[in-house]
């Protein structure tokens, strides 16, 4: 199925989020997260890309574990190292394995990066459509990309994005609400408006904390810094914590009339049953 049917049902859709692993050794046990996360029933299931695609064929594999498992798969693919061959082989294999949908990524700069053939997202998206009949998505960003010059500049390159086909926008992490509502009228006032769909990082120790706020550049508002100060050296309390944290934003979110979200579970199925359990009702599962 393709995730914009999906995303334009009507109805709350929550999806969540796999990494594949680094070595093949490691497959069983992320498969054994892809049934577990299964099991909970998610609109669809994301498999994130490794960066400079040194996982890709595992990208692919986990994607295909998630369709036997009858829920729909998204695959992360990145753009930024990876030369244009290797780009549309990948691309064959999803078709290949069924897989309808992409989120087309342009990758994260490191100092390990090697010369590949495209430098932004939506070049990547323009190679997918040549390549295959996909459901394309991209990334946004509600506290505007790191490397972009102004928050216009940002808009700019969303639209360019959206131009070439992107069909679907999911959100880097926030952890104000208030900044995603805030996004969501920039979008609107930039004729941007595919949907889109709010990403919550269920934060569930603090060294995890340290590493979004060097990564992602989200912002952490004060009430979650104080529950970091206050649980960060007693593991279990600040699960707890970070899991009631995200449920209270996803209740928000549901509240104020987002039916898109996306839990960026982490292989934790353990985190995301607790969250779906939190929410049933509220999301009607
Ligand atoms: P782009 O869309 O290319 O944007 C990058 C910058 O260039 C922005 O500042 C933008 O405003 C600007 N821009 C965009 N298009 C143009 C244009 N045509 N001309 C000029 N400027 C332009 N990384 C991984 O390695 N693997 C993953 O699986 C992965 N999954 C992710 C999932 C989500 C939901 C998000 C939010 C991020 C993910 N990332 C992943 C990280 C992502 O690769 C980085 O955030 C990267 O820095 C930017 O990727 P992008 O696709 O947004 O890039």
């Amino acid at each position: 199925m393709k995730v914009i049917d999906i995303l334009n049902n009507g109805k709350v859709n929550v999806s969540c989020e796999l990494f594949p692993p680094k070595a093949w050794d490691k497959l069983e046990g992320a498969k054994q997260v892809v049934r577990e996360i299964s099991k909970l029933n998610p609109s669809f299931v994301s498999v994130t890309y490794g960066a400079g695609g040194g996982t890709s064929d595992y990208t692919v594999d986990l994607g295909r574990e998630v369709q036997n498992f009858g829920v729909t798969a998204l695959a992360h693919l990145t753009c930024l190292s990876t030369s244009e061959e290797k780009l549309i082989s990948v691309i064959n294999n999803l078709k290949k394995n069924n897989i309808e949908n992409i989120l087309a990524l342009r990758g994260d700069r490191g100092e390990e990066n090697l010369p590949g053939a495209y430098s932004h997202a939506s070049e990547l998206i323009e190679l997918i459509k040549k390549h295959g009949d996909f459901c394309i998505g991209g990334a946004c960003y509600p506290e505007c990309h790191p490397e972009s010059s102004s928050v216009s500049a940002d808009l700019d390159g969303l639209k360019i994005k959206a131009d070439s086909g992107c069909e679907f926008f999911t959100t880097q992490m926030f952890f104000d609400n208030n900044v995603f509502y805030k996004f969501m009228y920039r979008l609107l006032s930039a004729g941007i408006t595919v949907p889109i769909v709010a990403g919550v990082m269920p934060v569930t120790n603090s060294n995890q904390l340290n590493r979004i706020v060097s990564l992602s550049g989200s912002g952490i508002p004060l009430r979650f810094k104080s529950i970091a100060d206050k649980f960060s050296n007693d593991p279990a309390a600040m699960k707890q914590a970070g899991i009631a944290y995200a449920t209270e934003q996803i209740i928000d979110l549901v509240a104020s009339g987002v039916n898109n979200i996306h839990i960026y579970t982490m292989n934790k199925p353990d985190v995301a049953a607790q969250i779906m359990a939190n929410i049933s009702d509220i999301i009607g599962k």
